[in-house]
């Protein structure tokens, strides 16, 4: 069965994060990306949370609770645009999952902004561990989706093919704008033993 864009990142996550990895989830939301890395990541590892909307950050630390899963993880009530300054003394991530857009239930013009996704994928990239993805799963049926996924389509072809695989998934017979899943994979160079 085809997966959607959410179970397909899934999927990917639980196919390349390993216990006592160091992850992070750019847009922490309702918490579902949040609790299954600290599930991968285990009681020695790490899930660095971002987002700028209390409510999500209140949710997600129930949510965490209730699964007994709160010791990897650190909700941060900020940007992923900071993330730069968060890793500033961390070498490799295992990954990293975004997921865009508006907090369901919530409100709607609180979305997630080329600019600032952009700024953070850029500064994840270097971290990441070779084989590893960053995922962005994105969304483009709300006012300012449609410019988000455009800015990141264009900025990810722009990757350079001999440093990492980029790989954009999605149903194209459906109505109302599925998300499509952008995954970008760190590859071995050449010249790495
Ligand atoms: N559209 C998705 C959910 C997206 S939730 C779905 O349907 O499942 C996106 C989250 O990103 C929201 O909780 C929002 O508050 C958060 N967000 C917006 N801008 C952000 C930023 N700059 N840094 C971190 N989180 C951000």
């Amino acid at each position: 069965m085809l997966l959607s864009a959410v179970d397909f990142s899934h999927k990917l996550l639980k196919e390349t994060v390993c216990k006592g990895d160091f992850v992070i989830d750019a847009t922490v939301g309702n918490g579902n990306d949040t609790v299954l890395m600290a599930t991968l990541v285990g009681p020695t590892g790490k899930v660095i949370g971002f987002d700028v909307q209390k409510q999500a950050i209140e949710t997600t630390k129930q949510k965490l609770l209730l699964a007994g899963l709160t010791d990897p993880v650190t909700l941060l009530h900020q940007g992923h645009e900071t993330v730069a300054e968060v890793l500033a003394d961390h070498a490799e991530i295992g990954g990293a999952v975004f997921n865009l857009g508006y907090l369901h239930g919530s409100d709607k013009t609180i979305i997630t902004q080329k600019d600032t996704t952009i700024r953070a994928v850029n500064a994840l990239l270097p971290k990441l561990r070779i084989g590893s993805y960053i995922l962005l799963v994105v969304y483009s049926g709300h006012a300012g989706g449609m410019e988000e996924k455009n800015a990141l389509l264009e900025y990810c072809s722009t990757l350079n093919q001999a440093l990492f695989k980029v790989l954009q998934y999605g149903f194209i017979n459906q109505i109302n704008h599925p998300p499509i899943l952008i995954a970008i994979e760190k590859k071995k160079t050449p010249y790495m033993k």
